[in-house]
């Protein structure tokens, strides 16, 4: 076991404390703690300005607000989803009692494959349900022409995709409805939190109802809301996060790029090419172990962790793995070839805005070695 200290694969992103004093004694003043308080506000506007999109509703996790955009939309039946992603995707689903379709992946984008969907579609389909993994934009075009033809809503879970642009702006614009976490491993955090971002006033009113257990003002419940509201702390946290944002994200940046230029040496470990987004936000540094390299992919893995490196393997197992999804017609391996190699080979590296380049330097000495 190595002495040294421990890398993870990702540090919070923390503003100084002293900022945050400030705005504790602005809560304790008011005494306002949640339910739309004057920070929550004010986050939602930032926030709709930084990301440049029109209306967007905070919520106290990712999760919670995939569970309600999908409730908001009234999706039913069956949602072509991919099995290469964190398990709350799929389990949003089955909290709506929806049965998911996986569909398998883009060899180079990791995310949901266009030309494979329509085979998928069923008259059951009510909607598409996409991940922009690692921050990489799905191919948005194809799908929503796919969505167009069969009539299906289109929800992309962009719990990796804060501040990415792609073409057209913001990759949240896309579809009807997109889902940002804010939790602590992401990219940008609020301790726990999450949004969800719409095109009209009336689908933001209809999620705030929902968020707030369907109550229309004091004396009316119109439908079976739940409590996914965040509150002052969080939202205060998440002002003074947006003001270092940017510089955050570009010293993940020169990190990225180290990583690329240095792995690109490394006979049998390759990286994704640089994503197509305009503005990536660097959320993730995932590598192939191809059989060419000295170690497998778990003998890496346990080389680092020997050298106190905690990488990770986002995403293995793929969701279609994990016992409960396991029985689900489209879960066999043999339709999600391309997922199942790609889970066999990942591994996520460390990357956060303040690693040290001593500490760079020595996950690159472990995978050169
Ligand atoms: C983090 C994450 C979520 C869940 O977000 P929470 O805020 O942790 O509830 C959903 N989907 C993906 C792809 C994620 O990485």
């Amino acid at each position: 076991m190595s002495n040294l200290d421990p890398i993870y694969v990702t540090k919070p992103h923390l503003p100084p404390l002293e900022d945050f004093i400030p705005l504790l004694q602005q809560i304790w003043e008011r005494r306002i703690l949640t339910n739309n308080g004057p920070f929550h506000q004010e986050l939602e506007d930032a926030l709709c300005k930084y990301l440049g999109v029109k209306h967007l509703s905070l919520f106290s996790n990712g999760t919670i607000a995939l569970v309600t955009a999908l409730k908001a939309l009234g999706v039913s039946g069956e949602v072509i989803t991919t099995p290469y992603s964190f398990v709350a995707t799929a389990h949003s689903l089955l909290w709506n009692n929806i049965t998911p379709v996986f569909v398998d992946i883009d060899p180079v984008t990791f995310n949901l494959d266009p030309s494979k969907i329509e085979a998928a579609i069923t008259d059951k389909t009510t909607a598409i349900l996409p991940v922009h993994c690692y921050g990489f934009p799905c191919d948005v075009d194809a799908i929503q022409e796919i969505a167009d033809r069969n009539g299906l809503k289109v929800i992309y879970d962009a719990a990796h995709a804060f501040g990415v642009n792609c073409h057209c702006g913001s990759v949240l614009n896309h579809g009807d409805l997109s889902i940002l976490s804010f939790h602590a491993t992401k990219v940008f955090n609020t301790f726990e939190g999450g949004a969800i971002i719409c095109h009209d006033k009336d689908t933001k009113q209809k999620i705030d109802k929902l968020k707030n257990f369907g109550f229309v003002g004091e004396t009316e419940v119109e439908a079976t809301g739940i409590n996914g509201k965040m509150n002052e702390l969080q939202a205060a946290i998440g002002l003074l996060q947006l003001q270092s944002i940017d510089v955050a994200i570009d010293q993940r940046s020169v990190i990225s790029s180290t990583y690329r230029e240095q792995i690109e040496k490394i006979e049998g470990l390759s990286c994704p090419p640089p994503s197509s987004a305009l503005h990536y936000n660097e959320a993730y540094f995932p590598i192939l172990v191809k059989p060419e390299y000295r170690l497998s992919r778990d003998g890496l893995y346990e080389k680092l962790r020997q050298a106190n490196i905690y990488a990770r393997r986002y995403f293995y197992p793929l969701i279609t793995d994990f016992s409960m999804y396991r029985h689900l017609f489209s879960s066999s391996p043999e339709k999600l070839p391309i997922a199942n190699l790609v889970a066999s080979q990942v591994i996520c590296l460390p990357i956060y805005s303040t690693l040290s380049t001593e500490d760079l330097d020595r996950v690159l000495a472990i995978l050169a070695y």
